[in-house]
């Protein structure tokens, strides 16, 4: 049993997978706090209500797309092995989003690991990371992306995302840290350009 906020299936708008259709599982409950969160009504996990994981995945079953994406709230609360095994036995590609910032858990075909300076990461994500994915959201936030960055694989993807509320602020810096740091690549949220969730 888990709390689902919400699934839906849209189209992933931010990250490597950018442009991929996706069932998305938003499970509520985040203890993060981060001050710039777009999704705050995800933190209390016992606002939403509580779904068998078999019913989690007849739903993402619903659609023709055969990528999920994981994500919250902070996913990584709970123990996502009995999700991602039902998941992978239906045939699904399996993703999360997450801020690693609990013991990691669940077998995943991607993760994308978001650090957030709120809380510190659980140790376990580091070797589980193929996409490091910083939000720009302040100047200091570049030194957090190289702290991180020296912890992931070498074959991890580094991404820089410019936090929406301030990404003309910040957008022309991203780019010339990137022209600079060619290990780094930019990521839109390009969804909220399209208008979708
Ligand atoms: S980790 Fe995600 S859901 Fe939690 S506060 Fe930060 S942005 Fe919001």
């Amino acid at each position: 049993m888990l709390p689902v906020m919400e699934a839906f299936y849209t189209i992933q708008g931010e990250g490597v997978h950018t442009g991929t259709p996706a069932y998305f599982i938003r499970l509520g409950g985040c203890d993060v706090g981060c001050v710039w969160c777009d999704v705050k009504e995800s933190w209390e996990a016992e606002k939403w209500p509580v779904s068998t994981i078999e019913e989690i995945v007849q739903g993402a079953l619903a659609y023709p797309g055969r990528m999920v994406v994981i994500t919250g709230g902070e996913p990584l609360m709970y123990d996502l092995g009995p999700l991602t095994k039902l998941l992978k036995e239906k045939g699904f590609t399996i993703n999360i989003e997450t801020s690693g910032a609990h013991p990691f858990s669940g077998t995943f075909d991607w993760v994308c690991f978001s650090p957030k300076k709120f809380k510190e990461p659980h140790p376990s994500i580091y070797v589980q990371a193929n996409e490091l994915k910083v939000v720009i959201f302040h100047k200091s936030d570049f030194e957090f992306a190289e702290k991180h960055a020296v912890l992931v694989n070498d074959n991890c993807h580094k991404l820089l995302q410019p936090e929406w509320s301030r990404s003309t602020q910040h957008l022309q810096s991203i780019i010339d840290y990137v022209k600079f740091h060619p290990d780094w690549k930019i990521s839109l949220q390009t969804h909220k350009f399209m208008d979708i969730p």
